[in-house]
C-alpha cells in the first residue's frame, strides 16, 4: 500500500485547494446555515472538473479514480465544509449507479445534467417501515403497458433534488427489487413541504400516486438489489471521507486556537490536559484516513470492496465526530457558538453515523464478512 500522495494526485490536491480557497471559502458559512442545497456551487465545479472525476471520459467524467475523489472532498472541506455535500452528489452517491448501469439514453438525460451542475439527483430508498431493513421497502411498480405504475412513498432525502434514483419493488422478496428514475414534477409525484435534520440540511417525505414510468426509465429491473447496493459501498466512501474531512477541519482551528488563546498567562497548548487530546485526535484522524484510504485505492475506478468500505465507514464516521467534539471542547465557549463552523460539523457528523448504513448495521455486515455466512437479522418464520 502507498502510503503518500502520488506528484499527480498532490498537484490535483492542490489545484482543488485553490479553487476551493478562492470561489468557496468566502460564502463557508451562509452555506452551511443555509437549508438548501448549494446548487450554485455544484455549476462552479462543473467547470472546475469536480464532478464525475470518477467517471469515464466518454461518458463526461474526468477518467480519474476513487481516490482522487476522496482526495476532493478533502480538499473543498477545508475551506467549506457544506461544498464537501456537492463533491459527494457529484461523485459517489446515486449519481454512480446511475453511471454505472444507464443506458446511452439515460445517460444523455440523467447524468448529463448533473456533470453540468444544472440538475440535482438524490436517492430515494428509505421508507417508513424500511430503514436499515432496506429490503422491507413497500414502494411498488406495477406493469402498465410497456410501463409501470409506481405507488408508495419515501422518507429522509433531499427534496429539493431534480431527479431521484427510486428504489422499487417490481415482485416480492429481495430479488424483485430495483429502481428507476423519476423527475421532479412527474403526474403523481408529491414533494412534501421540508423538514430540517439536526445539521439544518433539509429532508421530506416522497408521494407516488400512480406514477407512470415508461420502461426507458427503468435503471434495475427486478434483481437489481445487490447491484445498487455495491454502488452504494461508494457513497460509504464519500459519507467516511466527509466526516474525516470535517474532523480534519476542527481539529485545524482548534489546534491554531489553542496556540493563540491564553489562559492562567500562557497559551493553552502548553496544558498537558489538552496535549493529551490533540495526540489522542490526531491518531484517530490518521488511523481512519489509511482505511479509508485503503477502500478509495483498491477501488481504483470501480466500486470499493463490501468489507474495506464497511471498516472505512465505521471507522470514519466515528473518529470525525469525535475528534469534532474534543476540538469543541478545547474551543471553550467559543466552539460552542455560531462564531465558527466547529458546531455545524459536529450536528452534520453525527447524522453520518445514522446515514448510508447505520454504525450497527456496519458491523452487522462485516461480522458477516468475517464468518461467512449470513446472520439473518429477521425473526425465523414460524413453521
Ligand atoms: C443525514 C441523513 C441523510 C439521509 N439521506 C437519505 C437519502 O438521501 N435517501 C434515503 O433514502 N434515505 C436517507 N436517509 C435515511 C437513512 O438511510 C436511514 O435513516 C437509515 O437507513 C436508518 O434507518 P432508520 O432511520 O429507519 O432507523 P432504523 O432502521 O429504525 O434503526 C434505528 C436504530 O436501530 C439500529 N438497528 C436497526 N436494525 C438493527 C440491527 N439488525 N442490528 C443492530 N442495530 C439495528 C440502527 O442502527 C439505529 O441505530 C438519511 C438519514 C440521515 C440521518
Amino acid at each position: 500500500m502507498e502510503f503518500q500522495l502520488s506528484e499527480e494526485q498532490r498537484m490535483f490536491a492542490d489545484s482543488v485547494a485553490a479553487f476551493a480557497r478562492g470561489e468557496l471559502q468566502a460564502g463557508a458559512r451562509e452555506r452551511a446555515h443555509a437549508g438548501e442545497f448549494p446548487r450554485e456551487v455544484a455549476q462552479q465545479m462543473a467547470r472546475a472538473g469536480l464532478l464525475g472525476i470518477t467517471l469515464p471520459e466518454a461518458d463526461g467524467g474526468g477518467g480519474g479514480t476513487l481516490m482522487d475523489a476522496v482526495i476532493a472532498i478533502e480538499q473543498v472541506a477545508r475551506f467549506c465544509p457544506r461544498s464537501a455535500d456537492v463533491v459527494q452528489e457529484g461523485n459517489f452517491g446515486a449519481i454512480r449507479v446511475l453511471a454505472h448501469f444507464a443506458s446511452e439514453d439515460q445517460k444523455r438525460r440523467y447524468l448529463a445534467p448533473v456533470l453540468r451542475g444544472d440538475e440535482i439527483i438524490a436517492v430515494a430508498m428509505t421508507e417508513p417501515d424500511a430503514g436499515s431493513a432496506t429490503t422491507d421497502l413497500k414502494t411498488t411498480a406495477t406493469p402498465d403497458g410497456s410501463g409501470f405504475r409506481i405507488n408508495g412513498s419515501k422518507v429522509f432525502p433531499n427534496p429539493h433534488a431534480d431527479q431521484y434514483l427510486v428504489y422499487v419493488r417490481f415482485g416480492p422478496g429481495v430479488g424483485g427489487i430495483g429502481s428507476v428514475m423519476l423527475r421532479r414534477g412527474a403526474p403523481g409525484f408529491t414533494i412534501a413541504p421540508p423538514a430540517k435534520y439536526m445539521s439544518g440540511g433539509e429532508w421530506a417525505p416522497l408521494f407516488f400516486d400512480n406514477v407512470y414510468v415508461p420502461p426507458e426509465d427503468v435503471l434495475l429491473p427486478a434483481g437489481g438489489f445487490k447491484k445498487q447496493i455495491s454502488g452504494f459501498n461508494a457513497e460509504r466512501v464519500g459519507n467516511a471521507a466527509r466526516s474525516l474531512a470535517y474532523g480534519r477541519y476542527c481539529f485545524d482551528l482548534a489546534r491554531e486556537y489553542v496556540m493563540q488563546r491564553r489562559q492562567f498567562g500562557r497559551p493553552l497548548c502548553e496544558f498537558q490536559g489538552l496535549q493529551w487530546k490533540f495526540a489522542q485526535m490526531q491518531m484517530q484522524l490518521d488511523a481512519a484516513q489509511l482505511l479509508l484510504y485503503r477502500a478509495a485505492v483498491n477501488a481504483d475506478r470501480g466500486f470499493p470492496d463490501a468489507a474495506e468500505t464497511t471498516i472505512a465507514k465505521h471507522m470514519c464516521n466515528k473518529a470525525g465526530f469525535e475528534v469534532i467534539n474534543e476540538a469543541m471542547q478545547c474551543m471553550g465557549g467559543l466552539g460552542y457558538t455560531q462564531e465558527t463552523l466547529v458546531e455545524y460539523c459536529l450536528r452534520r457528523s453525527r447524522g453520518w453515523m445514522i446515514a448510508g448504513g447505520s454504525l450497527e448495521m456496519m458491523k452487522n455486515r462485516l461480522a458477516e464478512i468475517i464468518f461467512d455466512r449470513r446472520f439473518p437479522q429477521r425473526p425465523p418464520k414460524p413453521h
